[in-house]
């Protein structure tokens, strides 16, 4: 009781002396639901913003560890950024229910949601969640194309400038520097996967078709019967067969997914379990978007090419 009268007492002395208006430097709190989403707000942001990633680098997306913290977290965010498109529905929702924080509420400009203006691929016809697929709204893993990244960006620039007007400017430069070096390394990337066009993969999750479709590999099938449902002996079977007839061999596993699985599957079929995490900081020296990409083109270059 003591020392809540002591607080009050100090605050009341701070605004007496002008000390509780925000310094020049305060910078924009952000939030973002993944890593990779937080690596990009940090290029636009730079110096003008502070980001946190709830999600570890070695989370599922789909399945995050939803701790008391984040609510905490939430509450005191200008910004929150998630990828949308139902990525976070499993534990995102009740989060921001208790977080009460108006400020990203939907609608607001704090909010940013990822997947605005982008081009999802496989939209269901219907939809039907009672089977148990989890991307009932589309596909949500579009990170991993450099040019759909141009637009989650831009969204987070536009939405960090109607936030923080003041620094407009700023962050409409960060986003034409950050464009520059992404299509730079675009290059760069393509270069290191145009040997392997038409190569044949299979993923754990269905969640590489849109690298997939913009480096020109071609995905044989998933481990998962679908997406979110853990793979059965007789799907695994039938993938098995297709990996054989297609001669597919490459098997891409990201850091939460049954390596086991994929290393049974693997041998069965001659093929190769690469290890391509998707998220900044999942591995060593992978702290930026670039890093990550980087590493996972790599990554693939080194898999495909040892089957050729
Ligand atoms: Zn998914």
């Amino acid at each position: 009781m003591r020392s809540l009268k002591l607080l009050k007492f100090l605050a009341l002395g701070m605004f007496a002396t002008g000390a509780l208006t925000l310094p020049a430097a305060a910078q924009l709190r952000v939030v973002a639901t993944t890593p990779d989403l937080a690596s990009v707000a940090r290029e636009i942001g730079g110096d003008r913003v502070s980001v946190v990633a709830l999600a570890k680098p070695t989370e599922d997306p789909h399945f995050v560890d939803a701790k008391p913290s984040f609510i905490v977290t939430l509450n005191r965010a200008d910004a929150l950024i998630e990828g949308g498109a139902e990525l976070e529905l499993g534990w995102l929702p009740p989060l921001l229910e208790n977080a009460r924080n108006g400020k990203i509420g939907a609608g607001a400009p704090g909010r940013i949601v990822a997947s605005e203006g982008v081009r999802l691929l496989e939209i269901p016809t219907s939809f039907d969640r009672s089977k148990g697929d989890i991307h009932s709204l589309g596909n949500p893993h579009f990170m991993i194309d450099p040019v759909t990244v141009k637009i989650v960006a831009r969204n987070i620039a536009n939405h960090f400038a109607q936030v923080d007007p003041k620094n407009a400017a700023t962050y409409s430069s960060n986003l034409t520097k950050f464009n520059t070096r992404l299509d730079a390394k675009l290059t760069e990337w393509q270069k290191q996967l145009a040997p392997y066009r038409g190569a044949k993969i299979v993923t754990y999750h269905r969640d590489f078709i849109y690298l997939a479709q913009r480096f020109g590999l071609s995905i044989v099938d998933e481990l998962e019967p679908k997406p979110g449902i853990a793979p059965s002996p007789a799907h695994l079977a039938q993938v098995i067969g297709e990996m054989k007839r297609n001669d597919a061999k490459v098997i891409l596993v990201q850091p939460f997914q049954n390596r086991k699985t994929a290393e049974t599957v693997a041998r069965q079929t001659g093929a190769r379990v690469l290890d391509t995490p998707q998220q900044p900081g999942a591995v060593r020296n992978t702290a930026t978007y670039f890093d990550m990409m980087d590493n996972l083109v790599h990554a693939l270059a080194t898999g495909l090419g040892a089957h050729t």
